[in-house]
């Protein structure tokens, strides 16, 4: 039966390469869509499936129960654009100046929509139900996933499945990982103040400047002596401003800067290490001190069964030597946000091709993938559904 379906998404390619190039001419800024949800929408109703907008806010999703008993699947695709200026020269170029998909999520979405017309077409053959995710606002913080997910957007759903083009991975191969996949990300906003003064009468002064280096000294001990050996994480001080003067002590002193973690036990540790160490470097001074730490994106974690059912399917249809089971990926998605309710697996497909100048970053203004991938990807999709 795959065959037959394989040979269905080929048919409708063009389709999908239509949609695609439409959503890339008229791209929305996350947590701005309007069109493409509507768009999507449409689609979807089309083809006869039961649609839910506004999820979430922007989201939309679709439910297409199978003809045999099964599980509850849902596959998700992103669909929001980035606020960079596009610089391909292609005749399907964004029309909406500083707006662009440099992300494919133009790409993921035409491929989801096409694996539900394809699957749409086979309904009694499909075992259990497949719920088609399509997301809004994945750049932004907070992202649309959180907000889907409280709107039950995972109600009675068992697993689910996510996958990124990617233009620096070449057309043809897939990348899947169990496990731990990106690291969690959460930032951290401290201020001091202190009591300033003359430079030359410092002991009438609480020196916000002095505590405020103590801080970024005694905040290494967190890598250093509270977080496990065995757990890979980065405390990084990326600023640290006060002062302006040879002889001033200054008022207040700031400092900011970023957490990376895998598991959520480090990510706990060095959350309440770091706020007993930022309040009792500040009290020692004497100083007053406001803080802020602001949890980010989970890390991507595929569910180590789920991801060999993956890697298997990615093996037959690619070969063992086009994919690569042990990467993690780059970059944080919050697609983790749904792993954290069921088990979930994320992966990427290649859509890298020189001789289409698609080898760009993503993000950039020159991004791009070679199209053909909205097939691999649609069929690693299929295959999942359907086994
Ligand atoms: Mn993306």
């Amino acid at each position: 039966m795959l065959e037959n379906v394989f040979a269905r998404l080929q048919d409708i390619y063009p389709e999908l390469v239509e949609f695609r190039r439409e959503l890339h001419m008229y791209p929305e800024l996350s947590h701005q869509e309007v069109k493409t949800p509507e768009k999507i929408a449409s689609y979807l109703t089309d083809l006869g499936i039961e649609v839910l907008t506004g999820v979430g806010g922007r989201g939309v999703v679709g439910t297409l129960k199978g003809g045999k008993p099964g599980r509850t699947i849902a596959l998700r695709a992103d669909f929001d654009a980035l606020p960079i200026q596009e610089e391909n020269v292609v005749d399907y170029k964004s029309r909406v100046p500083g707006v662009m998909h440099a992300c494919g999520h133009d790409v993921h979405t035409a491929t989801l929509l096409g694996v539900a017309k394809v699957l749409s077409e086979i309904k009694d053959e499909i075992p259990g139900t497949v719920v088609f995710v399509h997301q809004f606002g994945e750049e932004a913080t907070p992202g649309g996933a959180k907000l889907m997910i409280e709107d039950g957007c995972l109600d009675d759903v068992d697993v689910i499945y996510g996958a990124h083009v990617m233009a620096t991975e070449e057309f043809g191969t897939v990348k899947v990982k169990e496990g731990y996949n990106s690291s969690a990300q959460d930032d951290f906003f401290i201020k001091i103040h202190g009591k300033g003064g003359h430079g030359s009468e410092p002991s009438d002064t609480i020196d916000p400047l002095v505590t405020g280096s103590q801080l970024v000294v005694n905040l290494q001990q967190i890598i250093s002596r509270r977080v496990s050996p065995q757990s890979a994480a980065a405390v990084t001080v990326g600023s640290f401003v006060s002062g302006d003067a040879t002889n001033v002590i200054p008022d207040y002193s700031s400092i900011k800067g970023t957490v990376r973690t895998f598991d959520e036990g480090a990510r706990t540790i060095i959350e309440e290490s770091m706020e007993r160490i930022v309040k009792s470097t500040c009290e020692a001074a004497g100083a007053e001190v406001e803080y802020d730490y602001v949890k980010d994106c989970p890390s991507i974690w595929n569910d180590p069964l789920e991801a060999k059912h993956v890697q298997d399917k990615a093996a037959a249809l690619f070969g063992e030597e086009n994919l690569n089971r042990l990467d993690p990926m780059t970059g944080s998605e919050d697609f983790s946000f749904y792993q954290k309710e069921i088990p979930g697996v994320y992966f990427t497909v290649g859509g890298g091709n020189p001789e289409l100048n698609a080898t760009f970053p993503h993000h950039h203004p020159r991004f791009n993938v070679d199209e053909r991938a909205m097939l691999n990807i649609g069929k690693m999709f299929l295959s999942i559904v359907l086994d």
